[in-house]
């Protein structure tokens, strides 16, 4: 069988031209790109303003809904909700919901697995199965839309996978959620996390984007990033700070630089003072996070007063930084682990699941 297209990851235009190439008039491509993407349609029979022969071409040869609802956990006070996707071939995917005082943030996954082998994370164990095409990116959103009901306005690019590992899909994705024909978010009210793969960053800045971009540094000398990082033997700390500073000069956008705090490895007064040191004078924001443990891995969280000292020395030199308020602490399974959990208990043997090329990790 021949397979779908995935229409959901054209722009407007390409759609258009798709239509017209079907042999419809370019406005049934408008209407067919505000059901997907503003009416966040999930059945092609629902659009109702198309013709049937339209509707029935586009079902037999096109996908719409690229995700499946697996399961969904939701924190005891409602503020968080963690939702497994399954995706047509079968792979499992995570995505969070969390309302904030100023809206609501979706977290959505860029990869099935990562490649880059980061210590303490849960979603680079099995390694990188494949990239996330811009339709299941969008459809993490637009389905927790649904399902909540609430409208989605503000996206964070942190869930499993290194989107600028996948940089052409993540960027249709931007474009797509932010057109004014579509969902509309505010660039503003989008982040990227990267692990810092310089030469996609440098790339990022060029783009036009009003997005925030936010480096995991997670470290504050080479040598302690590079036993938590294996992406730090490649970019140097400061080579990667030139990068932020030439994204903050091209975009006007400050940088969020990401600092999980691990007990033991990188959360002593020193490495407080040498941050510091680093980031003094630049115009950016520190975000502290709480080590969530894996249990693959014998990182521990650090003591709470260890945290507050981390954060009182950083704020003593004049840095911009807050503690990651820790959402939902009855289902905050680190990243990646429902998926981990549900891959296990589902398949014992999930060899299929895991393919290690072209990972980082050792
Ligand atoms: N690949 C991107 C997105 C990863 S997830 C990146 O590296 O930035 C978003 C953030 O969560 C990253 O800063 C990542 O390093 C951090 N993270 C991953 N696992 C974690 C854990 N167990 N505890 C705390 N932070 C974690």
């Amino acid at each position: 069988m021949e397979e779908k297209r995935d229409i959901k990851s054209l722009t407007k235009e390409e759609l258009t031209a798709y239509i017209k190439e079907c042999g419809y008039p370019a406005y049934r491509g408008g209407q067919l790109y505000d059901w997907m993407h503003r009416r966040l349609a999930e059945r092609f029979d629902q659009m109702n303003n198309l013709p049937g022969k339209l509707r029935e071409e586009l079902e037999e040869t096109c996908t719409l809904r690229t995700l499946t609802l697996a399961t969904s956990l939701s924190s005891a006070d409602g503020q968080t909700v963690k939702y497994l996707f399954r995706l047509e071939d079968g792979h499992m995917i995570e995505s969070v919901w969390m309302k904030y005082h100023h809206g609501v943030s979706v977290c959505i996954s860029s990869q099935v697995g990562c490649r880059m082998g980061c210590r303490f994370c849960a979603s680079t164990l099995g390694g990188k199965v494949r990239d996330l095409t811009a339709s299941e990116m969008l459809d993490q959103v637009y389905r927790i839309q649904q399902i909540s009901g609430e409208r989605v306005s503000h996206v964070v690019v942190m869930g499993t996978g290194e989107p600028l590992d996948n940089y052409d899909n993540l960027l249709k994705f931007i474009r797509l959620l932010t057109a004014e024909e579509g969902l509309h978010i505010s660039q503003r009210n989008i982040t990227v996390s990267t692990c810092g793969l310089l030469e996609q960053m440098d790339r990022l800045a060029t783009e036009g984007l009003q997005i925030t971009l936010a480096l995991s540094l997670h470290a504050s000398e080479d040598e302690e990033r590079r036993r938590l990082m294996p992406i730090a033997k490649q970019y140097q700390i400061k080579e990667l700070l030139r990068a932020c500073d030439r994204y903050l000069e091209k975009t006007g956008r400050r940088i969020s630089f990401e600092y999980s705090l691990i007990a033991g490895e990188n959360d002593s007064p020193e490495s407080a003072e040498r941050l510091s040191k680093l980031l003094a004078g630049k115009n950016c924001h520190v975000n502290l996070i709480p080590v969530n443990p894996i249990k693959e891995r014998n990182y521990r969280h650090s003591a709470a007063a260890q945290i507050m000292n981390f954060k009182n020395i950083l704020e003593n030199n004049r840095i911009n930084v807050t503690i990651r308020r820790e959402m939902g602490a009855d289902i905050n399974a680190a990243c990646g682990q429902l998926r981990r959990d549900y891959i296990h208990q589902a398949n014992s043997q999930s060899a299929g699941e895991e393919n290690k090329r072209g990972n980082y990790s050792s």
